[in-house]
C-alpha cells in the first residue's frame, strides 16, 4: 500500500517513536510532583518545550502545550468571544466552527480564484468594521497547499488594533518562518502532522499578550496556568522530538518531496480535461488536482482497491459528500468541485511511489470515465 495522504496524518517517524516508548515507561513520574521522579518527568516536559520553540522561533515559555490542531484553533478564536472575528472562508472547521460558536460577529474574506486571500481585503475590512478583536488567517491551506499571506494580514491587523492568531497545522515541520516572521499573537500546532503522534499539539502564545488570554480550562494550575491538566509527558516528548528532527531535514525533505510531488503533478496533468486546483505559493507536499466527468470519492475508492490511499478534499470530509467548502469559495468550475482528489506526500515517500500513485491516478480515472 502507498500512503498519500500525509496532510490528514504523517506516519510517525521511528526516533519520535522511540522517545515515545522509552518515556512512556520509564518517565512515569507527574511533571507536577517536586520528588526526583517527577523532576525527571518535568525536565523531559523542558527538553520538548524547547525543542519546539527552537522550530517555531520563539521562547520556551510562549510555548502551550494542547491536544492538537483543534484545541489550540478554538481556544485562539475563544479570544474574540462576544467580539468581532475576522478570518477567511478557506480556514478549516476547526476555525470556523468555534468562530461561529464564540464571536459575536464573523467576517469571512473569500480567497482569490488561486487560493490566496488578497491580504487588502483584509485591510479593507477592517477599516470598515473597527470592532475587530482577532483575525484568524491560515498559513497553508489544508486542500490545496496555497500558502497565504499571513504577514500581511498581521501587519493591517496589528495596525487596526487586533491580534493576529495563525493556524499553521499544515505549515510547522515544513520550511516555513518563524512565529515572530509572520508576525502573529498565537499560532496552532499540530503534532501527527509531522511524524509526532496524534492528541498532541500546542498553542503558541506571545509573551506580551499573554495577560489577554483566559485560562483554556482551570484546575491545578499547570502550563502557566493556563492549561490545567496533568501534563502527557510522554506525548510531549515525542512531539519535542518531532519538532528537533523536523528542524534538522525539513529543508532537505522539503526540496525532495517538492521534486516529487512536481512530477506527480506533470504526469496528471497530461490526462484530457484534467485541472490543478490550486496556484502560487504551496507546501511542497500537497498536491488537488481534479478529473472532469469522474467523481472525487469514487476515484479515493479506486485508487484504495488498487493500494494507493489519497483524499478528495480534508479529512474531515471523508464520508461526506458535500463539496469542500474551500474549492467552493474559490469559485472552482462545477465539474472540477466534485471531481477533485488531494494527494498528499511527504518524508517517506519515494520516487517509485511517486510513480505508482501517477499510473493508479491515470488508470482510476480511466476506469471511472468508463
Ligand atoms: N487546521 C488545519 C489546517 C488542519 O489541516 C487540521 C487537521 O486536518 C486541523 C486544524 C485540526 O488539527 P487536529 O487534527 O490536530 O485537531
Amino acid at each position: 500500500m502507498i500512503y498519500a495522504d500525509y496532510a490528514a496524518a504523517a506516519p510517525i517517524s521511528d526516533r519520535v517513536y522511540d522517545v515515545l516508548c522509552r518515556t512512556s515507561r520509564d518517565t512515569f513520574g507527574n511533571p507536577s510532583s517536586a520528588h526526583s521522579f517527577g523532576r525527571t518527568a518535568a525536565a523531559a516536559v523542558d527538553r520538548a518545550r524547547e525543542q519546539t520553540a527552537a522550530l517555531l522561533g520563539c521562547e520556551p515559555d510562549e510555548v502551550y502545550f494542547t491536544s492538537g490542531g483543534t484545541e489550540s484553533d478554538n481556544h485562539a478564536v475563544r479570544f474574540a468571544a462576544g467580539r468581532g472575528l475576522l478570518t477567511s472562508a478557506i480556514e478549516h472547521p476547526a476555525v470556523l466552527r468555534s468562530a461561529e460558536a464564540y464571536a459575536a460577529q464573523v467576517r469571512l474574506v473569500s480567497p482569490e480564484a488561486s487560493g490566496a486571500v488578497p491580504a487588502e481585503r483584509v485591510r479593507e475590512l477592517l477599516a470598515i468594521h473597527p470592532d475587530t478583536a482577532l483575525v484568524s488567517l491560515m498559513y497553508a491551506n489544508n486542500e490545496t497547499g496555497v500558502i497565504q499571506p499571513v504577514r500581511d494580514a498581521a501587519d493591517a491587523a496589528h495596525a487596526a488594533g487586533a491580534l493576529v492568531h495563525c493556524d499553521a497545522v499544515q505549515g510547522v515541520g515544513h520550511v516555513m518562518p518563524t512565529v515572530r516572521e509572520l508576525g502573529c499573537d498565537l499560532l496552532s500546532v499540530s503534532g501527527h502532522k509531522f511524524h509526532a503522534p496524534k492528541g498532541i499539539g500546542a498553542l503558541y502564545i506571545r509573551k506580551e499578550v499573554t495577560r489577554k488570554i483566559a485560562p483554556f480550562h482551570y484546575g491545578g494550575g499547570q502550563e502557566r496556568g493556563l492549561r490545567s491538566g496533568t501534563l502527557p509527558v510522554p506525548l510531549i516528548a515525542a512531539f519535542g522530538e518531532a519538532c528537533a528532527e523536523a528542524l534538522e531535514r525539513r529543508a532537505d525533505d522539503d526540496r525532495r518531496v517538492c521534486a516529487l510531488r512536481d512530477r506527480i503533478a506533470a504526469e496528471l496533468l497530461e490526462i484530457p480535461d484534467s485541472v490543478r486546483i490550486g496556484g502560487g505559493e504551496t507546501m511542497p507536499g500537497i498536491l488537488n488536482i481534479a478529473f472532469a466527468g469522474t467523481y472525487g470519492e469514487n476515484l479515493m475508492l479506486l485508487c484504495d482497491l488498487r493500494g494507493v490511499c489519497l483524499s478528495t478534499g480534508s479529512a474531515c470530509h471523508a464520508g461526506d459528500d458535500t463539496p469542500s467548502h474551500v474549492l467552493a469559495a474559490m469559485g472552482v468550475p462545477e465539474e472540477f468541485l466534485t471531481s477533485s482528489i488531494r494527494i498528499s506526500i511527504g518524508r517517506y515517500t519515494t520516487e517509485e511511489d511517486a510513480g505508482r500513485i501517477s499510473e493508479t491516478v491515470r488508470d482510476c480515472v480511466r476506469l471511472a470515465r468508463g
